[in-house]
Formats: C-alpha cells, structure tokens, sequence
C-alpha cells in the first residue's frame, strides 16, 4: 500500500514516513502544493495523508479540485487548525478523517489502516479465503490451515497487494508501483523472484495455486474469498 504524504515540514514528513514504513507501507513524499499535484498525476497511490498550510498554496483548495476530478482515494488531513469550523470545511471539501497536530505518530498509522479498512468495507482486516487461508492484514500475518506462514515485509506486500483483489490480474508495473517508494529503484525480475519465494512458501504447506501468472498481463490471486 502506497501513501502520499504531503507535509511541508520536512522533520515531521520523515517521522510520519519512518512510522509508515515501520506499519509496512511505502510513500511518495511532497513538501508543496506543486509537488503533491506532480505525486498525484504520476504515481499511483492508495491514501493521501495532507497538510493543510502548504507553502504555495491551501491543502484544501487541493482536496477539493481533486474531489472534483474525481480522485476518490482516502484523503486524512494534518493541520495545526484546531478550530471546529475548519474540521467541517475539511470534512464537507471531501475528507475521510482529520487530525489536529500535535499527534502521536502512532494515532495516525491506526488512522491510516482505519481508513484503508473502510474502503475495503471490512470492520476487521482479517480475510479468509478458499482452501484454508487466512490473512491479517492490520498485523501482517497468514496462516493456511491454522499454519502460520513466515513471510518476509517485501513478501507480505506483495502478497497483501495480489489479495486484496482476489481474481483481479494485476500488472507488474502496478503491483511495483504499489511496493515501492516513489523513489526507488525497481525492477521486475525483483518481483519475479517475490513472486517464485511466495508460491514456495505457499506450496510447501498446500497443493492448490495461490499466485497464478496471467501471461503478458501480470498476476493474479487465485484464491475466493470465504463468506464470513
Ligand atoms: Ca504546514
């Protein structure tokens, strides 16, 4: 999962970073209302953490053209504005949450994983699937059959990315987008050899396919979700 943080003091855009890689999320990072513009036409993202005094420009004069192009991504303001009225603002201009600063990094990782859990429409972030699996998304764990399976972070993204749309070929180039840093050094043998590492992982405990190439298009994850 991808998160763009845009914040224009630089000190508290790394902690928010550090915490986020820690939560095993990647970032794409923004100091201006320029940049966050630039991140958002050229790489894809799954949330937007915002700051609304940027140095060139209102955070909410940005949310509000992106709601109005339809990017529907969940957007989490950062302000120093503790006023009600601008809590409103945010909230009715499109904001799924808003936090006040000063905050606990903590606070805004939980937030972050909240937030993503509603777009998937899951209470929890405990999914179970066909033959056995089950996936904990929030803590990062995979049992099949009961089993617990030791992944590795790169290998737990990957595979949180293929799950998370159970069916859907997704393309390499989307997946690396979704896995690393904006600006890291990908390529796609790497995701290759994640991939050939998973299924080894998955097969030495089950018979049935998880991760399927789709060929020329990309991957897919083979399992059905299980009703709960
Ligand atoms: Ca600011």
């Amino acid at each position: 999962m991808r998160v763009l943080v845009i914040e224009d003091e630089p000190r508290l855009r790394e902690a928010l970073v550090d915490s986020l890689h820690q939560a095993g999320f990647v970032c794409v990072e923004a100091g201006s209302a320029a940049e966050a513009q630039f991140c958002i036409d050229n790489y894809p993202c799954d949330l937007i953490l915002l700051d609304l005094g940027l140095p060139d420009g209102e955070g909410l004069s940005l949310l509000r053209r992106w709601r109005d192009h339809g990017v529907d991504l969940p957007i989490i303001i950062l302000t120093a504005r503790a006023d009600w009225r601008d809590k409103v603002s945010g909230l009715e201009a499109g904001a799924d949450d808003y936090v006040t600063k000063p905050f606990r990094t903590e606070e805004m990782v939980a937030r972050v994983k909240a937030a993503l859990r509603r777009v998937r429409g899951r209470a929890t972030d405990c999914s179970d699937f066909a033959c056995g699996v089950t996936i904990d998304f929030d803590a990062r764990r995979v049992w099949v059959k009961k089993q617990e399976l030791s992944l590795t972070s790169f290998e737990f993204n990957l595979l949180s990315q293929l799950a998370q749309s159970p069916g859907s070929v997704r393309s390499k180039s989307d997946l690396s987008e979704h896995l690393y840093d904006a600006d890291e050094d990908r390529d796609s043998n790497v995701l290759e050899v994640l991939v050939g590492r998973l299924r080894k992982k998955f097969a030495a405990v089950m018979p049935e396919i998880v991760i399927e190439t789709v060929r020329g298009s990309g991957y897919r994850f083979a399992l059905e979700t299980k009703a709960k």
